[in-house]
């Protein structure tokens, strides 16, 4: 096994499979912790901080829950959304790093793996950099376009 296939089977393990499960209607409403199993209606894990409240696993949550967890309802204003990651060195692995930007920027809509803005929390003014894992584990853009 090489390193890469060790890291890809590594990250499958502790990542992918750690997710919250689509129960077998697949209607989106629900979901299936992966911890203890636990059947749970997502707005209300999405009320509790993505945490279940079974068994008190952490379930991942992208940049937008995290912004609307912690801003005051309408008050975050994304600065620098032209930002976006850069490949100057042409960087390739088995497959290269402007695919990998592409495809992550398709798949989520973002075109950075860190948003970032400013907002209200309680009304005290604050700047926020929100990493989404989703986007490449998070890769942060070095220009803008
Ligand atoms: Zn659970």
């Amino acid at each position: 096994m090489s390193l890469f296939d060790w890291f890809a089977a590594r990250r499958k393990d502790q990542f992918v499979g750690k997710v919250i499960q689509e129960t077998e209607e697949g209607d989106g409403l629900w979901g299936k912790c992966p911890e203890c199993g636990q059947v749970v209606y997502r707005k209300d894990l999405l009320t509790n901080a993505n945490v279940c409240s079974n068994c008190g696993h952490h379930n991942r949550v992208n940049s937008q829950e995290r912004i609307d967890l912690i801003a005051d309802p309408d008050s975050f204003e994304v600065i620098d959304k032209n930002l976006s990651p850069t490949d100057p060195l042409g960087f390739k692995d088995r497959r290269t790093y402007a695919d990998r930007l592409r495809e992550s920027q398709s798949s989520t809509g973002m075109k950075d793996g860190v948003v970032t803005g400013t907002c209200k929390v309680e009304n005290m003014p604050l700047a926020l950099a929100v990493m989404d894992f989703r986007f490449m584990g998070g890769v942060y853009g070095f220009s803008c376009r």
